[in-house]
C-alpha cells in the first residue's frame, strides 16, 4: 500500500472513530457508535499492517502476532462473565502501558529507529521515548493493582504509608533527574540506567498511586486508567511517528480524563484528594477489606409473593439496579417483570447512579441487553425528586449507591457521595442475599427502616418468583 492511501484510510478511520465516540454519549445511537469503532479499527489495523512501514520480512511475525492475541482476545470476549468486565478492562488498560514500555525500549536501542534525528529533533525523540516510557510503566502497575483490586485479588482498603506525599515527590523529582541523565547520555549503554531506574520508580508509583485509594473511590481510577491507557498509546504514537495512534490515543486519553471529571462530580469529590489517596480513612469502620461492616438492627423480610402484591397495587415503581443485578443476570427477568407492570398501566421507570456496579456505564449496559427502553432509564438526578410520590421502589442488589448514611453521617466513609434517595418512596423493598454490606463496606441503615422491606435471596431466582406470582 502506497504511504498516500495510508494517510487517506489513516482520516478516514480517525473520522470513523470520533463518530464512535459520538455515537457512544447515547444509548439509541451505542451500537452504531460500536460498528463505527469497529470498521475503523478494521481500516487501521490492515493501513498498518500493508503500509509502508511494515517490510516483507516483518509481515509473518506480525501475522502471528495477531493471530495469536486475536485468539486469545476471542477466548477472553467469549467466556468472560459480565462481572469480570471490569477486571478485563483493567487488564487491557495494563497492555497498553506494557507496550508502551516496550514500544520505547525498542526504539531507544534500534539504531535505525533513532537514525536521521540530530540538535533539537534527537532531544524530541529523546523525550518523546522517555516520557512514553514513563506514562507506560506508571499505566500498566496502575492497572495491575486495578485488576487486582477489582478481581478481590487485593483488598479495597487504601494503603497509606506514612510521608507518602513526600515519597511521590520524591519519586517525581528522582524521574525528572534522571530524564537530564538520559537526554545527556552519550550512548544506548549510558542511557540504559537513568531509564531502568526511571521505569523502576514509575512502576512503584503506579502501584502506590492506586493501592492508595479506598474502595468506594475505584469508580474514578478505573477511568482514569483508562485515560492513561490513551496517554500511553498516544506516546507509543510518537515514537513510532503513528498519526493515526496518535490522534487515536489522544481522544482515549481525553474522553477518559472528561469522564473521571463526571465521576468525581457525580461522587462529590475532588479528582485531586482522589488521587493523592486516603479518602474515608477517618472513619473508624471497617471496610470491604476488612470483610465488610455487620450492620445491627431488625429488619423486615418479605416474600417474593408479598412484593408481588405490593407491585400489583402499586401505580409508580423505580427500579433501583446495583452490582448484585450483574451477579445473578437478573436483568432479563427484570425485563419481562417491568414489562408485565407496564401492561397493567404501572408507570415504571429505572434510576441509574452513576457508580452504580463496577464500571462506568455497567448498568446502563445490562438494560440495554435485556432490551429495557431508553426512555424510562434515568439518571440519578432526574428521578431523585421523584421518590416521595413513587409507591414502590425495587433495590436489585445495590447498597451503597442507596446508603443514607452519606447524606446523615459525616463520619462514614460515604459521606458526601450523592446516592438514590430510596427511602422517600412510600415502600422500598430491598433485595439481596444476606445483610452484607457493599463494595465500600459500610452498613446501611436504608434496611433498618420502617418503610424497608427485604426479600432475601438470590436476584434472578426471587425475581423468577416475582414474575411467577405477578403472572398468576
Ligand atoms: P454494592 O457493591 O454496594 O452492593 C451490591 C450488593 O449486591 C451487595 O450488598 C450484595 O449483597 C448484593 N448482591 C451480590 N450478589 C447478589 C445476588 N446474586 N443477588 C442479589 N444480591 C446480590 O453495589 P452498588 O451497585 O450499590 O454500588 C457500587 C459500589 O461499587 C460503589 O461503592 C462504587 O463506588 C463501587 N465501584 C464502582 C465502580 C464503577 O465504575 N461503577 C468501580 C469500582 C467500584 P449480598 O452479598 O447480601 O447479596
Amino acid at each position: 500500500m502506497s504511504s498516500s492511501l495510508a494517510t487517506v484510510a489513516y482520516i478516514g478511520a480517525t473520522i470513523l472513530f470520533i463518530l464512535s465516540l459520538g455515537g457512544l454519549s447515547n444509548q439509541s445511537t451505542a451500537l452504531r457508535g460500536n460498528l463505527y469503532g469497529m470498521v475503523g479499527m478494521t481500516i487501521a489495523v490492515l493501513a498498518t499492517v500493508f503500509g509502508p512501514q511494515v517490510t516483507a520480512a516483518g509481515l509473518p511475525w506480525i501475522i502471528g502476532a495477531m493471530l495469536i492475541g486475536g485468539a486469545i482476545g476471542l477466548y477472553a470476549a467469549r467466556t468472560v462473565q459480565m462481572t469480570q468486565m471490569p477486571e478485563l478492562v483493567a487488564l487491557m488498560h495494563s497492555m497498553v502501558g506494557l507496550a508502551a514500555i516496550l514500544v520505547g525500549v525498542a526504539t531507544f536501542i534500534d539504531p535505525e529507529a533513532s537514525k536521521g534525528f540530530e540538535g533539537a529533533a534527537k532531544s524530541i525523540h529523546e523525550m518523546e521515548i522517555y516520557v512514553g516510557i514513563f506514562i507506560g510503566a506508571v499505566t500498566f502497575a496502575g492497572s495491575v493493582v486495578a485488576f487486582g483490586k477489582l478481581s478481590g485479588r487485593i483488598g479495597g482498603n487504601p494503603m497509606l504509608l506514612p510521608g507518602r506525599h513526600w515519597m511521590n515527590l520524591a519519586g517525581l523529582l528522582v524521574v525528572i533527574w534522571f530524564g537530564r541523565e538520559f537526554m545527556n547520555a552519550h550512548s544506548i549503554a549510558d542511557g540504559m540506567t537513568p531509564l531502568i531506574i526511571m521505569t523502576v520508580v514509575a512502576l512503584l508509583f503506579g502501584v502506590h498511586m492506586v493501592m492508595a485509594i479506598g474502595g468506594a473511590d475505584m469508580p474514578v481510577v478505573v477511568s482514569m486508567l483508562n485515560s492513561y491507557s490513551g496517554w500511553a498509546a498516544a506516546a507509543t504514537g510518537f515514537m513510532l511517528s503513528n498519526d493515526l495512534l496518535i490522534v487515536v490515543g489522544a481522544l482515549v486519553g481525553s474522553s477518559g480524563a472528561i469522564l473521571s471529571y463526571i465521576m468525581c462530580n457525580a461522587m462529590n469529590r475532588s479528582f485531586i484528594s482522589v488521587i493523592a489517596g486516603g479518602f474515608g480513612t477517618t472513619s473508624a469502620k471497617p471496610t470491604a477489606a476488612a470483610g465488610g461492616a455487620q450492620p445491627v438492627g431488625e429488619v423486615t423480610p418479605v416474600t417474593a409473593l408479598e412484593t408481588a402484591e405490593l407491585l400489583r397495587e402499586a401505580k409508580s415503581v423505580i427500579i433501583v439496579p446495583g452490582y448484585g443485578m450483574a451477579v445473578a443476570q437478573a436483568q432479563h427477568t427484570v425485563y419481562e417483570i417491568t414489562k408485565h407492570l407496564r401492561e397493567k398501566g404501572v408507570n415504571v421507570r429505572f434510576g441509574i447512579h452513576p457508580v452504580a456496579g463496577r464500571m462506568p456505564g455497567h448498568m446502563n449496559v445490562l438494560l440495554a441487553e435485556a432490551k429495557v427502553p431508553y426512555d424510562i432509564v434515568f439518571e440519578m438526578d432526574e428521578l431523585n425528586d421523584d421518590f416521595p410520590s413513587t409507591d414502590v421502589t425495587m433495590v436489585i442488589g445495590a447498597n451503597d449507591i442507596v446508603n443514607p448514611s452519606a447524606q446523615d453521617d459525616p463520619g462514614s466513609p460515604i459521606a458526601g457521595m450523592p446516592v438514590l434517595e430510596v427511602w422517600k418512596s412510600k415502600t422500598s423493598i430491598v433485595m439481596k442475599r444476606s445483610m452484607a454490606s457493599g463494595y465500600a463496606g459500610v452498613d446501611n441503615p436504608l434496611f433498618y427502616k420502617e418503610n424497608n422491606r427485604m426479600l432475601f435471596g438470590d436476584a434472578k431466582k426471587m425475581l423468577d418468583e416475582v414474575l411467577t406470582a405477578l403472572r398468576a
